[in-house]
């Protein structure tokens, strides 16, 4: 154990705070080398040109160092960089973090002064201590994160669940860890999740049956019809149906604002991507290609001579099916259960999001929201990112990166593919 790990040794936390320029960190440890003291903590923050430099050092243990004399060189540095300074002496290194640690990602669209009080307020009941806070995206949403710790994960995120949708803000609670770093599959549902519209609802303003898809939508969300029965149902209104319709359905489809970004940037982490669709696979086998996903699965549609039959071969993706889709490709890709995402809006999704290591209800209904892991409901898909702790910073720093590589490659070169600005 060094000296500095001791914790009886005595401590100087040295805290600099003024207008920032370079040079600052370099003349403050440049003015303390002269009295040997060792690093034991730094923390620097800067904001809108304000910099907080705090460096927690041991104090001047040699013979003929003194700490009143570092104490005035210190003074008169930082009076020479028009800085103003503070020196508080102690013992050891900071208070050990209590038990049980977070990362409380807030989204706010705006992120109000109100709500921030809100949510610390209850981190504070809980028993929760924030150590540290920081901005993780301010476009297309305000995105900041809190690492707390002294409360259980598990009842922090009960705790800030019920505030959030009270006011207005999406707060997800990931327990702190290597774990965070290392999730490596993301399974999305597709329709209202990544892209906008319900697949079947396109297919039907084609036929012509609009108005009784519909209905027997509602009458399974009252609860009459279960999903199978209502997929046969509406799949049956569209018999006859000519197969070219596919491709119009094709290039109907609008990806959710994000959908891109998130994918982009997920694939360059190393994640692997995949889809699972109550919908159909003449829609998520194009998706798959276009998006570079790894995986697809959903029901398809009987063609035969030219004309859909109205009825859907294999075996059917329903809510057990996306649970069990989650499970196949987590183990065809070799990433455990536990550190795997979902995302879904509906009903059929629960038991994907259960399943998941971390489970996203993307502006979902309320029974989904409730029942979810975490819940978005700002409609940009790669707010997600903020979730896994990555920042828009890198998000952007990474797309300029690939421009730049292929500008290098010349005109032929393809750079991200635009996703509604991003
Ligand atoms: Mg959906």
């Amino acid at each position: 154990m060094s000296a500095s790990q001791n914790s009886d040794v005595r401590t100087l936390l040295v805290k600099i705070f003024g207008k920032d320029r370079p040079g600052i960190t370099a003349g403050l440890f440049d003015t303390l080398a002269a009295y040997a003291v060792d690093v034991v903590d730094i923390e620097q923050v800067v904001s809108r040109g304000r910099l907080v430099l705090c460096a927690l050092v041991t104090a001047p243990s040699a013979a003929g160092a003194d700490e009143g004399e570092l104490r005035a060189t210190v003074h008169s540095w930082a009076e020479s960089m028009k800085l103003q300074a503070e020196i508080i002496s102690g013992t050891g290194d900071n208070r050990p973090r209590g038990l049980g640690r977070s990362h409380v990602t807030v989204l706010g669209h705006p992120l109000t002064a109100e709500s921030t009080a809100a949510i610390a307020a209850r981190i504070t009941e809980t028993g929760g201590n924030i150590d540290r806070i920081f901005r993780l995206a301010k476009y297309p949403v305000t995105a900041v994160e809190f690492a707390v710790s002294g409360a259980a994960p598990e009842a922090l995120r009960t705790a800030l669940a019920t505030r959030a949708a009270a006011i207005g803000v999406d707060v997800a609670v990931v327990s702190a860890g290597l774990h965070r770093r290392a999730q490596r599959l993301v399974v999305m549902d597709v329709d209202s999740t990544l892209i906008q519209d319900e697949v079947i609802e396109l297919f039907a303003a084609h036929a012509g049956c609009e108005d009784q898809v519909a209905e027997v939508t509602a009458a399974a969300m009252r609860g009459e019809l279960d999903f199978e029965q209502s997929l046969h149902a509406r799949v049956a209104l569209l018999a006859g149906l000519d197969a070219s319709v596919v491709d119009k359905v094709r290039a109907e489809v609008r990806l959710t604002p994000g959908a891109r970004t998130l994918i982009r940037t997920l694939k360059r982490l190393g994640f692997q991507v995949g889809v699972v669709s109550g919908g159909f696979t003449q829609v998520t086998d194009d998706l798959r290609e276009r998006l570079g996903l790894d995986f697809a699965s959903a029901n398809t549609l009987e063609i035969v001579d030219g004309k859909l039959t109205g009825r859907v071969t294999g075996e059917i993706v329903d809510r057990a099916g996306k649970a069990k889709l989650l499970r196949r490709f987590a183990a065809e890709a070799g990433v455990p259960l536990a550190q795997t995402v979902a995302i879904g809006d509906g009903a059929n999704d629960l038991d994907m999001l259960n399943a998941a290591g971390l489970g996203v209800a993307f502006n979902a209904k309320p029974v989904v929201r409730e029942a979810a892991h975490t819940a978005v409901n700002v409609p940009f898909l790669d707010a997600v990112l903020y979730l896994l702790g990555i920042t828009r910073e890198e998000v952007e720093a990474a797309d300029a990166a690939e421009a730049a590589r292929s500008g290098e490659a010349g005109p032929t070169g393809s750079g991200p593919a635009p996703d509604g600005g991003r």
